[in-house]
């Protein structure tokens, strides 16, 4: 296989690319075969961080005079600038996959969906443009909003790019000027693209750091200038990150972890269209997504049926080297990672329950030395058991089955977490009565994950999977202020 020449990545504070004041950089290797190099990150210190902090303050009273129509312009030119270079773009998404271990076409659709977010965020101006009016007697009153002013943007690593889109352009139309900070595991195609979306608007609007939380991390969510924090990512991080915004009294959006259960009910319709969505739904992306379907209850008469249905696509897919056109399936993408779903489906074969990893090795050298785990499925397991109580982020699906309606809804709300869900099922009322008493922010019908999501919906977690909502109108003036203005009756309206 042709070798890749190391990428450079560097930051972009202020309108100019630029390498960390330090020099220094950090080395990200590809998880598909670990000891190869896919370039160097440049790693931010905290003179970096004052730097972007300070030009997102000062970028910021312009930024905000502009009308949302204004705003809006920039983002449709943002768009079409991320599309513009056919050559680039695939050289992008090439890293991407190398970098992170996801397959070609995630992200490629990683990648090019991220203009759709910008396109579809602009379509709000018109509506944010409307104040409301309340007028007397006692008094008129004109409801209006203003922005926050500078966010810091964090993302993870498992989807940067889609994530950023639930926030980044959100934050933009709102008047806010922008800190983003990806995740040190997947950085470099996050920063090119972040690099594209930034040289498309006035210098200090969107400022990138790159490098380890442990040193950026809190100097950034700590910064003076930070008057929002918009957070994505672990739960254990996401408490850290809402205790560090007290100290100012920012104000937090989370988006934390999830273990989405999804509900297959006696009537659903189970063809091969379905297990296929089913499939995707728990194993897309190597399963490192937050609102992947965690868990599978299944009615006792269905249960052999989605058992083998299954296990039939799950033996179809090629596990290996996402920048292969044939794999289906990728690394895991870190070490840590890696050992976390490794543990927990060891826990389970040792418990006792059957336990079918899947697919097809075509290259075994590969998959032992990358961070490869087969899709698995993890039989009628122990209720107990990690992979069932916890959020997996990989690979591994627990599919237990159920008796009665109410003891599946009781089952899947028995969880410290509350992302998504899913019912399936032919029935529309019985769909709607289910969906009505599961503890979730959003229940998708027959379906579940990324491929189901409607992002004119606010998208966001009960409990422990977060605080407040991304996407949709309600996702926007999360970054704003409400701002009343009134008069007694009869001058202001
Ligand atoms: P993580 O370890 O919590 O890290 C998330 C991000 O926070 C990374 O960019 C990380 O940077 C940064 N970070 C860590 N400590 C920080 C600090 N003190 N200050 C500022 N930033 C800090 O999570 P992850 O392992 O990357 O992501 C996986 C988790 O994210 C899963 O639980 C998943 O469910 C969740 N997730 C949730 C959603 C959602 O929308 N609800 C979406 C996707 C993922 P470094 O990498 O440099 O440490
Ligand atoms: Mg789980």
């Amino acid at each position: 296989m042709k070798m890749n020449k190391p990428a450079t990545t560097r930051l972009y504070i202020d309108g100019q690319y630029c390498d960390a004041l330090s020099g220094k950089t950090y080395p990200q290797y590809n998880p598909a075969r670990p000891e190869e190099l896919v370039g160097e990150v440049a790693s931010a210190g905290v003179e970096d961080v004052n730097l972007a902090c300070e030009a997102a303050r000062v970028a910021m009273p312009k930024w905000a005079a502009l009308s949302y129509q204004e705003r809006a312009q920039y983002l449709l030119k943002i768009a079409d600038h991320l599309l513009a270079n056919p050559q680039e773009l695939q050289t992008r998404v090439a890293l991407f996959t190398r970098e992170h271990g996801k397959i070609l076409r995630e992200a490629n659709m990683e990648i090019s969906r991220i203009s759709e977010r910008f396109r579809h965020v602009a379509e709000y101006a018109e509506r944010l443009s409307r104040d409301e009016e309340l007028t007397g007697p006692p008094f008129d009153t004109i409801i209006s909003r203003q922005p926050r002013g500078v966010a810091a943007l964090v993302v993870p690593w498992n989807w940067p790019i889609s994530i950023l889109g639930a926030k980044l352009p959100q934050a933009l139309i709102s008047g806010n000027t922008v800190v983003v900070k990806p995740s040190k595991e997947s950085a470099m195609a996050t920063a090119m693209t972040v690099g594209l979306m930034a040289e498309m608007l006035p210098p200090g609007v969107i400022n990138l750091l790159t490098g380890s939380s442990a040193e950026i991390g809190d100097p950034l969510l700590s910064h003076p200038a930070i008057r929002t924090i918009n957070f994505t990512g672990s739960v254990e991080v996401g408490k850290h990150v809402m205790k560090v915004a007290a100290d100012n009294l920012v104000p937090v959006t989370l988006e934390l972890g999830g273990n989405d259960a999804g509900i297959i009910l006696e009537d659903a319709k189970l063809d091969d269209a379905a297990f296929n969505r089913m499939y995707l739904a728990s194993f897309m992306s190597s399963g490192q997504i937050c609102m992947a379907m965690k868990r599978i209850y299944v009615h006792r008469s269905r249960y052999q049926e989605v058992v083998n249905g299954l296990t039939k696509i799950a033996s179809a897919q090629v596990i290996g080297d996402g920048s292969l056109p044939t794999t289906t399936m990728g690394p895991l993408n870190n070490k840590k990672q890696f050992g976390v779903v490794t543990s927990m489906i060891d826990e389970a074969k040792q418990s006792g329950c059957e336990v079918r990893e899947l697919g097809r090795v075509p290259d075994i050298a590969l998959y032992e030395n990358g961070y490869f785990q087969k899709p698995t499925l993890v039989l009628d397991p122990d209720l107990e058991l990690r992979v069932v109580r916890e959020e997996q982020f990989g690979p591994v699906v627990p599919i237990i089955p159920f008796n009665t309606v109410d003891e599946a809804i009781k089952l899947a709300n028995d969880s410290e977490f509350g992302l998504c869900s899913s019912v399936w099922t032919e029935d529309r009322d019985q769909a709607l009565n289910v969906a009505r008493q599961l503890e979730a922010g959003y229940t998708y019908l027959n379906s579940h994950g990324p491929l189901a999501q409607d992002s004119r919906a606010p998208f966001g977690g009960h409990k422990h999977s977060g605080v407040g909502r991304n996407l949709g109108y309600e996702g926007i003036i999360a970054f704003q202020e409400m701002h009343a203005i009134s008069a007694p009756q009869g001058w202001l309206l």
